[in-house]
């Protein structure tokens, strides 16, 4: 059986891929290896599916740290209106949330991936589930087509490649397409894990004194040696057993990854500003205000309900002030020295969890090798890519799957064109 358009993966670039080669009259394979279509997108956005963000095209730009202004001009063709206005004609009402962050108003996941699948049955889409793609053939600088289990070989003139990265294998993505790139010619550039736990061998972290402890709206910090910000990521954070987690440490991930990667001691610092809209000398004059409004009761009562109580008992220990001195027994200098680390508490990583671990992969087919308006490799006719697979990565908070909604458009539209 041949085909004008096969689409390796069903994940949200290869859904849109899908949907876009069909609408061009294209008659469209889409093979998936595993048994349900878009698997981590129904797990995506705490499984409500952050399907787009509605921030100024700019500002998606600036939160895809991973060659995000590839996508400018693929924005000029298909951009996040273009996502909310093709869900809205499937049917899915969206809404909108804090930082721009677009949702169905079911709060389901699953009945976005209902909606695409809907769709590509009613545009004729063949899908073949449980159908893991062993090659991507080549000839003479043509793609040929691919040859899945059983050594079935399944020719086309138009092979998408939208197998994405390498994290959370149990959703299907493996790292199966970098081998076919790698094939192709294309240049795989290096992977890591980005969106991803942070791990820390401090000894308060080992000691799980503040496993649990949930930290609001910190200015967390990436620091060069010179103990100047790499990056400020100003969101929640949790600390863990192995180290820190949470939004603002997902962001900071990548630049922990790279900081620790030219670090001789294999050792990067962070830092975490509890107060981020106070310098120091107002948390200190404020904490002096608490205090002398009640001098004769201990620091930790005092104090209670101005920070987080065990945030509180352990940075007055790392300042080294008893739990119960009273305002009249402490000196102005240790106070000073305890508004210091409110402000900045410093603590040293030494790596992150797996590739395996995170939500997204960070590298992957050179975006240098793709054309930016189609998808389209510039070394193989008929060959495209899209979504992760590609060396774009952005924060979570609909970056991610808005680049796979962008790039599997334009790879399904302009693979319909194929001659
Ligand atoms: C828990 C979690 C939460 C996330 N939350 C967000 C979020 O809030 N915002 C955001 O922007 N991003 C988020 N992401 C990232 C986002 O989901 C991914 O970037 C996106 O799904 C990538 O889409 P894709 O189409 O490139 O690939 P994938 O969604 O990974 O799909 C790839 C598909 O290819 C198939 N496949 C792989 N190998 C083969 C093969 N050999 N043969 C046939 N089929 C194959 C797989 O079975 C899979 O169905 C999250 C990720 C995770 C894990």
């Amino acid at each position: 059986m041949n085909y004008d358009v096969i689409i390796i993966g069903g994940g949200p670039s290869g859904l849109m891929a899908a949907v876009a080669s069909a609408s061009n009259g294209s008659k469209v394979l889409l093979v998936d290896k595993g048994t349900k279509l878009g698997k981590k997108l129904a797990i995506s956005g705490g499984g409500r599916c952050n399907v787009t963000n509605r921030l100024p095209i700019d500002e998606i730009i600036k939160h895809i740290p991973g060659n995000g202004r590839f996508l400018y001009s693929a924005f000029t063709i298909f951009n996040n209106e273009s996502i909310i206005k093709f869900f809205e004609g499937l049917g899915i009402q969206l809404k909108e949330e804090d930082h721009g962050r677009m949702f169905p108003t079911t709060d389901k996941a699953q009945s976005v991936v209902d909606a695409m699948l809907k769709k590509i049955r009613e545009l004729g889409v063949e899908i073949r589930t449980n159908t893991a793609v062993k090659q991507v053939i080549y000839d003479n600088q043509n793609v040929k087509g691919i040859k899945v289990g059983g050594e079935e070989i399944i020719k086309s003139k138009a092979v998408i490649i939208a197998v994405g990265g390498k994290s959370v294998p149990h959703t299907g993505s493996t790292g199966d397409g970098y081998a076919w790139a790698k094939a192709a010619g294309h240049t795989i550039t290096e992977l890591y894990p980005t969106e991803v736990p942070i791990t820390s061998k401090e000894p308060f972290i080992k000691e799980k004194t503040l496993q649990g402890l949930s930290l609001r709206d910190v200015g967390l910090s990436v620091l060069k040696p010179n103990g100047k910000p790499i990056i400020t990521h100003r969101m929640d954070m949790i600390f863990t057993h192995f180290g820190i987690s949470g939004p603002a440490v997902l962001r900071c991930s990548q630049f922990v990854v790279k900081a620790l990667k030219k670090s001789k001691e294999n050792t990067v610092t962070m830092e975490i500003d509890l107060m981020p809209d106070q310098n120091q000398e107002e948390i200190f004059q404020e904490a002096v205000q608490i205090l002398k409004s009640e001098p004769k009761k201990a620091i930790k009562n005092a104090l209670k309900g101005w920070i987080p109580e065990r945030y509180l008992h352990f940075l007055l220990e790392q300042a080294g002030i008893d739990l119960n001195t009273v305002y009249d027994q402490l000196s102005h200098r240790l106070l000073r020295y305890f508004a210091g680390l409110i402000k900045g508490f410093r603590l040293k990583v030494n790596g992150t969890l797996s590739i395996e671990k995170a939500f997204v992969t960070g590298g992957g087919v050179s975006t240098k090798e793709i054309e930016p308006k189609t998808m389209r490799s510039k070394i193989i006719n008929g060959l495209y890519f899209c979504g992760e697979i590609l060396d774009i990565h952005g924060y979570t908070g609909g970056y991610n799957i808005t680049s796979a909604f962008v790039t599997g458009h334009l790879a399904g539209t302009n693979a319909a064109n194929e001659q």
